[in-house]
């Protein structure tokens, strides 16, 4: 069982390995700023990343998917994404994939591409917005991965609450760091 402490620090600890492997990810946005970047610590977590046009992306897919490979070689999971979405809202699906794959497919930094769960995640619109724990757990491991909360409340506090400038220092939407103010109760959800 999880709680949104434990996911926090679930996130913390994949965000510190990332940082120990590639300087790059020491600074916002923790994921990169897609494409390659994006691309090279998915492989670090023992993964690959493949954006896919807007011809190969069945609907019911909606804004990503993950998928398990194998648990014996690399790439041990395969995150599937669309090219004609923004890159901003694709980092946060990538984050949200990647809480999938550590709160819900046993996946592990120490054990990484030793266990690995059967089944994919679909993460159709519908999935998306449900309000169910999987979905409410996947997003807040991707809200604790590329918005920590220290920081989050000092750059909040430099920032004057100014989102899109708090927005814009993490690298992803205006929505997405709103839901993460509120969250925090910084500002209320009305
Ligand atoms: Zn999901």
């Amino acid at each position: 069982m999880y709680t949104k402490e434990s996911i926090a620090e679930l996130a913390d600890q994949v965000r510190s390995f990332l940082a120990s492997r590639d300087e790059r990810f020491r600074v916002p946005p923790y994921l990169g700023s897609g494409g390659q970047e994006t691309g090279h610590a998915i492989q670090l977590l023992g993964g690959i990343l493949k954006y896919q046009q807007e011809g190969e992306w069945p609907s019911d897919w909606g804004d990503g998917v993950i998928a398990p490979i194998s648990a014996e070689r690399e790439p041990a999971f395969e995150i599937r994404i669309p090219r004609h979405t923004s890159p901003k809202r694709n980092l946060f699906t990538i984050a949200h994939e990647l809480g999938h794959l550590f709160v819900h497919m046993d996946y592990g930094l120490e054990s990484y591409a030793e266990t690995i769960a059967e089944g994919d995640f679909r993460d159709t619109m519908m999935a998306r917005s449900a309000r169910n724990a999987t979905e409410y757990e996947a997003n807040h491991f991707a809200a604790c991965l590329l918005m920590p909360e220290t920081e989050f409340r000092r750059v909040w506090g430099e920032r004057a609450g100014d989102r899109d400038a708090v927005a814009e220092h993490f690298g992803v939407s205006i929505a997405a760091a709103t839901t993460r103010g509120q969250f925090l109760e910084l500002i209320s959800w009305i």
